[in-house]
Protein backbone atom coordinates (compact mmCIF):
# COMPACT_ATOMS: atom_id res chain seq x y z
CA UNK A 1 0.00 0.00 0.00
CA UNK A 2 1.14 3.88 -0.23
CA UNK A 3 1.86 5.41 2.63
CA UNK A 4 -1.03 7.55 3.70
CA UNK A 5 1.43 10.22 4.52
CA UNK A 6 1.37 11.84 1.07
CA UNK A 7 5.27 10.28 -0.23
CA UNK A 8 5.33 8.73 -2.98
CA UNK A 9 6.59 5.02 -1.40
CA UNK A 10 5.47 2.41 -0.43
CA UNK A 11 4.06 1.97 3.67
CA UNK A 12 6.72 -0.45 4.18
CA UNK A 13 9.44 1.40 3.52
CA UNK A 14 8.50 4.85 4.18
CA UNK A 15 6.41 5.55 7.36
CA UNK A 16 6.00 1.51 8.80
CA UNK A 17 9.90 1.08 9.92
CA UNK A 18 9.04 4.50 11.85
CA UNK A 19 5.63 2.97 13.55
CA UNK A 20 7.80 0.55 14.54
CA UNK A 21 10.19 1.94 16.04
CA UNK A 22 12.76 0.36 13.93
CA UNK A 23 13.68 3.81 12.28
CA UNK A 24 13.78 7.51 13.99
CA UNK A 25 12.13 10.07 11.33
CA UNK A 26 15.30 12.30 10.03
CA UNK A 27 13.80 15.65 10.07
CA UNK A 28 10.76 17.12 11.53
CA UNK A 29 8.84 16.95 8.40
CA UNK A 30 8.85 13.28 8.07
CA UNK A 31 8.12 12.86 11.68
CA UNK A 32 4.88 15.03 11.04
CA UNK A 33 4.19 13.20 8.22
CA UNK A 34 4.63 9.63 10.38
CA UNK A 35 2.55 11.26 13.02
CA UNK A 36 -0.10 11.53 10.32
CA UNK A 37 0.25 8.32 8.77
CA UNK A 38 -0.56 7.16 12.15
CA UNK A 39 -3.41 9.02 12.72
CA UNK A 40 -4.67 7.84 9.51
CA UNK A 41 -4.00 4.24 11.06
CA UNK A 42 -5.46 5.29 14.41
CA UNK A 43 -2.28 4.30 15.99
CA UNK A 44 -2.25 6.01 18.91
CA UNK A 45 0.34 4.71 21.17
CA UNK A 46 2.87 6.46 18.21
CA UNK A 47 1.42 9.81 18.86
CA UNK A 48 1.88 9.78 22.15
CA UNK A 49 5.70 8.31 21.81
CA UNK A 50 6.33 11.09 19.68
CA UNK A 51 5.33 13.55 21.83
CA UNK A 52 7.92 15.51 23.61
CA UNK A 53 8.36 12.99 26.43
CA UNK A 54 7.75 15.21 29.37
CA UNK A 55 4.53 15.74 27.85
CA UNK A 56 3.61 11.97 27.08
CA UNK A 57 1.77 11.38 30.69
CA UNK A 58 -0.26 14.35 30.02
CA UNK A 59 -1.88 13.14 27.33
CA UNK A 60 -5.28 11.24 27.83
CA UNK A 61 -4.82 7.97 25.95
CA UNK A 62 -8.88 6.96 25.83
CA UNK A 63 -9.99 10.04 24.88
CA UNK A 64 -7.17 10.69 21.75
CA UNK A 65 -8.18 7.28 21.17
CA UNK A 66 -11.89 8.11 20.46
CA UNK A 67 -10.94 11.29 19.04
CA UNK A 68 -8.68 9.08 16.45
CA UNK A 69 -11.39 6.84 15.93
CA UNK A 70 -13.92 9.33 14.87
CA UNK A 71 -12.08 10.95 12.29
CA UNK A 72 -11.42 9.86 8.60
CA UNK A 73 -8.31 11.19 7.29
CA UNK A 74 -8.02 12.17 3.24
CA UNK A 75 -4.86 13.26 2.61
CA UNK A 76 -1.79 15.84 3.90
CA UNK A 77 -0.31 18.55 1.88
CA UNK A 78 2.72 20.26 3.78
CA UNK A 79 3.03 23.52 2.55
CA UNK A 80 6.77 24.55 4.59
CA UNK A 81 8.87 23.65 6.72
CA UNK A 82 11.62 25.70 8.48
CA UNK A 83 14.50 24.87 11.38
CA UNK A 84 14.66 27.00 13.53
CA UNK A 85 17.48 27.44 16.07
CA UNK A 86 19.75 24.72 16.86
CA UNK A 87 17.41 21.96 17.54
CA UNK A 88 13.41 23.32 16.61
CA UNK A 89 11.75 23.09 13.44
CA UNK A 90 7.89 24.36 12.12
CA UNK A 91 6.07 22.32 9.19
CA UNK A 92 2.95 24.43 8.28
CA UNK A 93 0.19 21.20 6.91
CA UNK A 94 -3.08 21.26 5.81
CA UNK A 95 -4.81 17.46 6.06
CA UNK A 96 -8.35 16.65 4.93
CA UNK A 97 -10.59 14.91 6.88
CA UNK A 98 -14.01 13.41 7.12
CA UNK A 99 -15.79 13.58 10.17
CA UNK A 100 -18.06 11.08 12.25
CA UNK A 101 -20.81 13.15 11.13
CA UNK A 102 -19.37 12.80 7.41
CA UNK A 103 -18.67 16.41 7.44
CA UNK A 104 -15.60 17.11 5.22
CA UNK A 105 -13.26 19.71 6.62
CA UNK A 106 -9.40 20.83 7.14
CA UNK A 107 -7.06 21.26 9.71
CA UNK A 108 -4.76 24.02 8.85
CA UNK A 109 -1.46 24.23 11.78
CA UNK A 110 1.94 25.06 12.53
CA UNK A 111 3.10 22.54 14.23
CA UNK A 112 6.52 22.25 16.29
CA UNK A 113 9.17 19.79 17.18
CA UNK A 114 12.16 20.15 18.97
CA UNK A 115 15.53 17.37 18.27
CA UNK A 116 16.90 15.83 21.38
CA UNK A 117 19.18 13.38 20.97
CA UNK A 118 18.98 13.15 17.35
CA UNK A 119 15.37 12.08 17.87
CA UNK A 120 11.99 14.54 16.60
CA UNK A 121 9.34 15.00 18.96
CA UNK A 122 6.15 16.89 18.48
CA UNK A 123 5.72 19.96 21.35
CA UNK A 124 1.68 19.81 21.67
CA UNK A 125 0.48 23.40 23.03
CA UNK A 126 -2.15 21.88 23.91
CA UNK A 127 -0.71 19.92 27.43
CA UNK A 128 -0.52 22.53 30.28
CA UNK A 129 2.93 23.20 31.24
CA UNK A 130 3.65 24.38 34.67
CA UNK A 131 7.26 25.24 34.26
CA UNK A 132 8.51 28.64 34.74
CA UNK A 133 10.90 30.19 32.08
CA UNK A 134 13.57 29.78 34.32
CA UNK A 135 13.36 26.19 34.49
CA UNK A 136 15.43 23.40 32.54
CA UNK A 137 12.90 23.04 29.63
CA UNK A 138 11.12 20.29 29.51
CA UNK A 139 12.90 18.71 26.36
CA UNK A 140 15.87 17.83 28.45
CA UNK A 141 17.91 20.07 26.17
CA UNK A 142 19.35 21.56 29.68
CA UNK A 143 18.74 25.22 28.50
CA UNK A 144 16.01 26.87 30.22
CA UNK A 145 12.77 26.54 29.57
CA UNK A 146 12.20 30.31 27.84
CA UNK A 147 15.04 30.07 25.83
CA UNK A 148 14.01 26.48 24.57
CA UNK A 149 10.48 25.05 23.97
CA UNK A 150 9.37 28.05 25.65
CA UNK A 151 8.89 30.19 22.74
CA UNK A 152 6.81 27.57 20.98
CA UNK A 153 4.17 26.58 24.04
ZN1 LIG B 1 5.18 7.79 4.96
ZN1 LIG C 1 13.33 22.56 25.01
Amino acid sequence: MNCPCGLQLAYAECCQPLHDFYKFADSAEHLMRSRFAAFYLKNVDYIIKTTAPAQQDLLDKNELQAWADGMSWQNLTVKSHNKVGKRHAQVHFVAQFISRDGKTGEHDERSAFVCVDNRWYFLDPTVPVSLTNKQPCLCGSGEKFKACCGKFL
